[in-house]
């Protein structure tokens, strides 16, 4: 076999044989196929897709690449939840110790930030001292004695996703379905839980532009997921318009807590006790509605921020959940004022993750450093009405150069109008191995 017959098939179209999807899989992760032709097959693939005997195909063996964790020493029913990757998406920071503080195991692993999404771990990581990088006796000991730890997923887990991720990461490769779904369950079937909720983003901030690659997407791992004896389910949830006003990694740490302490913005909260509902649900803590009164309950009794707490210790790091006095601190806090009167009528997550890229809070190249500090606190959200010269939001940085493109592409982002636009949907669908249900609100 040939990697560059492989390519001039997938570029024509057709599709790859199981042996061919192997062959490629085993020759990238050995280092036999260099990365220009593993990139050269990767936008192929966006290019062409696959289809869903070449996505499954794809996903069992990236899974295999790697070890397959299992924890014997955790008794009780771990879930896992997966977010496709979003703007302001801090969800898994607080539904995790949500979760767990209602007796449910979460053993997860996260990943880094990818293209203009942020990643759970770039955001834990702006906690002095934290470890994710953690080996699996380490997860396996906090995980029982916590309930909950957060790693990165080990150097043997997964090992093709962390190659070719990194490499997508960097060319432009990011936003395919087969891809994502691939990535994604790959991860997740070699992951040591039972149950999975997928989070998965549609609208300008999401690689999932439209609801009806999203619901494909949706409807793809679920199906991979149960062939793989997991129980897994999905919400569609919106993307248009960053989540809660945070973006940018120790911003997003100081927003969790705030949810954690009933005192966060209303979409973020309303998306993670839904979430954390459907977590509990998974684990079979009763109905939608009675898990939604166990997670209210975690939040007003201070447990599920006891839990955040008691987890960022067992991992090493140090927070002050009332001062947030050691996290990093930007040395430069510029305010963009509103260049017009009137409702704010557009507000392209994408542009605004691209914007809080630029100052530093995500990576250019595979080996780019990362500006905990840096980000965007935004004053106003879609829908709200504006004065001329009235504050939008605050851009933080080390890193004075990166002002002027920053706000720059910020206010590209923005646009307004002189109606009130139409309220927006946080939640579209649920699907499941039974079908698709359409939320209410
Ligand atoms: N999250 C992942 O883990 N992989 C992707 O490809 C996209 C989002």
């Amino acid at each position: 076999m040939r990697m560059l017959d492989i390519i001039e098939n997938k570029k024509a179209g057709r599709a790859l044989t199981t042996g061919e999807i192997s062959f490629v899989v085993d020759g990238f992760v050995s280092g036999h196929i260099p990365d220009y032709q593993m990139s050269a097959l990767l936008m192929a693939i966006c290019f062409k897709g696959m289809d869903s005997r070449e996505t499954a195909d794809l996903t069992m063996k990236m899974a295999h690449s790697g070890d397959i964790v299992k924890l014997p020493e955790v008794s009780g029913i771990k879930v896992d939840k997966h977010s496709t990757g979003g703007v302001g998406d801090k969800t898994t920071l607080i539904i995790s110790p949500i979760v767990a503080a209602c007796g449910v195991f979460v053993a997860k692993m996260s990943g880094r930030g990818l293209g203009h999404t942020g990643g759970t771990i770039d955001k834990l990581e702006a906690i002095p001292g934290l470890r994710t990088n953690l080996a699996q006796e380490e997860f396996e000991a906090i995980l029982k004695r916590v309930g909950v730890c957060i790693a990165g997923a080990s150097q043997n887990v997964a090992l093709a996703d962390k190659k070719i991720y990194a490499l997508r990461d960097v060319t432009g490769t990011v936003d395919s379905m087969p891809l994502i779904a691939a990535s994604i369950m790959s991860k997740k079937i070699a992951a040591p839980s039972d149950a999975i909720l997928l989070d998965v983003k549609t609208g300008k901030g999401a690689f999932m532009k439209t609801y009806e690659e999203a619901l494909e997407l949706a409807q793809t791992m679920v199906e991979i997921g149960e062939l793989s004896g997991k129980k897994t389910v999905a919400l569609i949830t919106n993307m248009d318009i960053p989540l809660g006003n945070n973006i940018g990694n120790t911003l997003e740490i100081i927003e969790s807590v705030q949810v954690l302490k009933g005192q966060g913005p209303g979409d973020l909260t309303d998306i993670c006790k839904l979430l954390a509902a459907h977590m509990l649900q998974l684990a079979g803590k009763g109905t939608l509605g009675e898990c939604e009164d166990l997670v209210d309950d975690a939040i007003t009794s201070g447990r599920a921020l006891q839990k955040f707490v008691e987890m960022v210790e067992a991992q090493g790091g140090e927070i002050d959940v009332d001062l947030f006095s050691n996290l990093p601190q930007a040395g430069i806090v510029h305010e963009i004022k509103s260049p017009v009167r009137g409702y704010i009528a557009e507000m392209d997550a994408q542009g605004i993750g691209i914007a809080s890229c630029v100052l530093g809070a995500g990576r250019e190249r595979e080996d780019s450093e990362i500006d905990y500090a840096a980000g965007i606190c935004l004053h106003k959200k879609y829908g709200d009405f504006v004065e001329t010269g009235e504050p939008l939001a605050t851009l933080y940085t080390n890193d004075q150069s990166k002002i002027d493109p920053a706000e720059q592409k910020f206010l590209e982002a923005m646009h307004f109008g002189a109606e009130a636009p139409n309220p927006a949907k946080l939640v579209y669908a649920f699907v499941s191995k039974d079908g698709i249900e359409y939320t209410a609100n």
